[in-house]
């Protein structure tokens, strides 16, 4: 029995030299290597003003969290 074409996939063969899983793919998507996009997550943008970098604590990235930090250590 043959496995599945695909580089990797090790699952016997459904159909044209694929396994079930990607077959379905390849009839979905036109290609076999083609995993679905997940849907990406919300991502939270620095509340610093004019940052563009996303917020990885307490609503700042991780460069103005620091400085956010130290800032109300120092008042
Ligand atoms: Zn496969
Ligand atoms: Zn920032």
């Amino acid at each position: 029995m043959n496995n599945c074409s695909i580089e990797g996939c090790i699952k016997p063969v459904k159909a044209k030299c694929l396994c079930a899983m990607h077959h379905q793919r390849k009839l979905r998507h036109g290609d076999p290597s083609i995993v679905r996009p997940r849907r990406v997550k919300k991502t939270v943008k620095c509340s610093w003003v004019k940052c563009e970098e996303r917020a990885m604590t307490k609503g700042y990235c991780s460069k103005h969290y620091y400085i956010n930090r130290v800032m109300s250590l120092v008042k």
